[in-house]
């Protein structure tokens, strides 16, 4: 029997309740026909990625020098295209970024995974809050980290500051934000981030070394809000931010994100050249180089948000209607209602039976719910509905 990493086979083995979900439906699909499966398990954006993308692609391939085009770049990315994106959040956030604060990579997960490998020592623990993207588990920890989960406020998903208190100790190395958020689509208010960024500085003191806080933001653009959503760095200055262009450019399969890392935070330099040296150690070699040069050219588009704000509206509406409890989402492309019965998993089991691939919310960190990813073809979401009705009048 070969040697290997126990580790390794576990998460290689164990499927993320995502992906079961997913994977479900495609068999499903392949009996009952693709149209009949009601598939709002995966957060691929259903979204064409936008024209100027597409088409700046075929002139690019059509024409370009193919060193250009594929050749490696600059380990942290190419100097242009980390010039472009700084431009962008400048005129965006009234912000001074320049081309040295960009690490490129593979998509925001990479970003992530950089960021955490640089700032995890031994015995380091992350706080995040619940509920979570269930991936934040695998990347802590192999990171060499502990995630410590702070309980959900189950009433609007902002931030349970009680519970957090309780939890932040000296070992506290960071703590991990994701608004909008997945899978709640809440968005922090400001008031929330203030409260936020005045607990972690008082304990940054106490302690006496910072608590990093580390905005994973692939859903900033999808916001349903009237007032933007606040710019975390601004708030509080040792903000470490993953991003990424699959959600707002409809690209998850390119791979390309970044790491912002803020001139503000503290030691500056050993931070950044930390975060390079992650991404060396974990052989990302530089991020794909066809899709830098898309996002440096294309970062001001968006896909279009106007059908997830269709789906979102549609489904908060008639959920409701139907009995089910669920907080309005401010951004992001899921919704999370409360399950009709306490075991979440027991319901989407209930649920497949009507073809209905829904998540449950255990792998997230809160009991009794389920997630809805709704970055779906409206059509899609019209024709369940009557699905969900039959589902629903099982509990009455
Ligand atoms: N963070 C959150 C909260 C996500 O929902 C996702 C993907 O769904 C990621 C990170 C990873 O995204 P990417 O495709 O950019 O690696």
């Amino acid at each position: 029997m070969a040697r290997l990493s126990e580790r390794m086979i576990s998460l290689g083995s164990d499927r993320s309740e995502i992906r079961e979900a997913f994977e479900y439906g495609r068999c499903r699909a392949a009996v009952v026909g693709a149209e009949n499966v009601f598939d709002f398990s995966i957060g691929n954006p259903s979204v064409p990625a936008p024209v100027g993308v597409t088409e700046l692609l075929g002139a690019m391939v059509a024409r370009e020098d193919p060193v250009l085009l594929h050749g490696y770049t600059s380990a942290q990315g190419d100097l242009s295209a980390r010039r472009a994106l700084a431009d962008n959040l400048n005129a965006r956030f009234g912000t001074s970024y320049d081309e040295d604060c960009f690490y490129l990579s593979t998509g925001a997960a990479g970003a992530l995974c950089c960021i955490l490998a640089a700032l995890t020592c031994p015995g380091d623990e992350f706080l995040t809050f619940a509920p979570y993207f269930p991936e934040y588990k695998v990347f802590v920890e192999g990171a060499g980290g502990k995630l410590v989960v702070v309980p959900a406020e189950i009433e609007a998903f902002q931030i349970d500051f009680d519970a957090c208190l309780a939890l932040l100790t000296p070992n506290t190395k960071a703590v991990l934000i994701n608004s909008p958020n997945n899978p709640s689509g809440s968005v922090y208010t400001k008031e929330t981030i203030e409260k936020l960024s005045a607990l972690l500085r008082a304990k940054s003191e106490e302690y006496g070394h910072p608590i990093w806080l580390i905005s994973d933001e692939p859903y900033r653009e999808i916001l349903y809000t009237e007032t933007p959503s606040p710019w975390i760095p601004s708030y509080y200055a040792n903000t470490l931010v993953s991003y990424s262009f699959s959600k707002s450019l409809s690209l998850p399969g390119a791979r390309i994100g970044y790491a912002l890392i803020p001139k503000e935070v503290t030691d500056f330099p050993a931070v950044y050249a930390a975060v390079c040296g992650a991404g060396r150690s974990l052989g990302y070699v530089c991020a794909p180089s066809l899709f830098q040069r898309i996002a440096a050219s294309c970062c001001h588009l968006t896909a279009d948000l106007a059908i997830y704000r269709k789906n979102r509206d549609l489904l908060v509406t008639s959920l409701r209607g139907m009995g089910f409890t669920c907080v309005e989402p401010g951004g992001a492309f899921y919704l999370f209602p409360r399950a009709l019965e306490p075991d979440a998993r027991a319901f989407c089991l209930r649920a497949r039976a009507h073809d209905l691939l829904l998540v449950p919310s255990d792998s997230f960190g809160v009991g009794g719910h389920f997630r809805i990813s709704y970055c779906v073809p409206t059509e899609r979401v019209e024709r369940s509905l009557e699905k969900f009705q039959a589902l629903a009048a099982e509990y009455r």
